[in-house]
């Protein structure tokens, strides 16, 4: 049986008294890949903070590794093994070379030289940049650096808030061809969007509205769903 290597039960939380997410239970199995979908405001954002313990939960549970972690701090659950790509995730005045190299939380100094080489081979664009200021790249390359240094820590979960964000569809394509390698690779995948060219990249899909969950299960079902069909892909875009 596959381990579960991400559960969220029942969780309601949000800001302080203000609460935005309501009743969410999720379940991701190891080298799953899940797409969660919502319009702005739905609440996407607060889920991947709470799940990785940047805001505290009212209700609920959240496990790891099978493994209750909702009451430990936002680093123990980085190691873990969770990394959280949040929509700037990295530091722009830093080099590329630096970012990635803070991604890597402590590893040995071989661990390091080997992620970097595979992180370069990975997003070769990034091989002439090392030495610029991230903050001086593309929108595009600046996501490869946010996904790379996210690696470097060698997660096993990786859990991202939408990477689309400010790229072109150029830059959207290819990440979400990016993230098909991953999932190729083993690592249990939980994507935040609003743009369905990410449903390629997923295994199974959840939709957020306000703050509740309105649909979850899989990529097929998502499909042949005719209503969500046409709430996201509008009635001429069926083909
Ligand atoms: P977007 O795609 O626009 O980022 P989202 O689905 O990620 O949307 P959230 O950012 O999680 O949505 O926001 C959910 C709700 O929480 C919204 O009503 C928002 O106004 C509110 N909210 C977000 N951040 C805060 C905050 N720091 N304090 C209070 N309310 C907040």
């Amino acid at each position: 049986m596959t381990q579960s290597v991400l559960e969220v039960k029942s969780l309601s939380g949000g800001y302080g008294r203000m609460r935005v997410l309501h009743d969410i239970s999720l379940t991701l199995s190891e080298g799953s890949s899940m797409l969660l979908l919502g319009a702005n405001g739905a609440g996407k954002t607060t889920l991947l903070k709470s799940i990785i313990g940047l805001l505290p939960i009212e209700h609920g549970e959240i496990n790891m590794f099978e493994r209750r972690v909702d009451r430990l701090s936002a680093p123990r659950r980085v190691r873990l093994g969770v990394a959280f790509m949040s929509e700037l995730g990295i530091f722009p005045s830093l080099s590329v070379h630096d970012n990635l190299r803070l991604g890597a939380h402590g590893a040995s100094r071989r661990d390091i030289e080997e992620r970097l080489e595979e992180a370069y081979a990975s997003f070769p664009d990034l091989v002439n940049r090392k030495n610029a200021l991230a903050g001086t790249l593309s929108g595009g390359q600046r996501k490869m650096v946010g996904i790379s240094k996210c690696l470097m820590a060698n997660p096993k979960v990786l859990l991202m808030d939408e990477p689309s964000a400010g790229l072109s569809p150029k830059y959207v394509d290819e990440v979400v061809e990016h993230l098909k390698v991953l999932r190729k690779s083993g690592i249990t995948l939980l994507v935040a969007e609003q743009n369905v060219s990410f449903l390629a990249a997923a295994d199974q899909a959840c939709i957020l509205e306000g703050g509740r969950i309105n649909f979850s299960g899989s990529i097929d079902e998502f499909e042949n769903n005719a209503s969500l069909h046409e709430a996201f892909f509008g009635l001429e875009g069926t083909g």
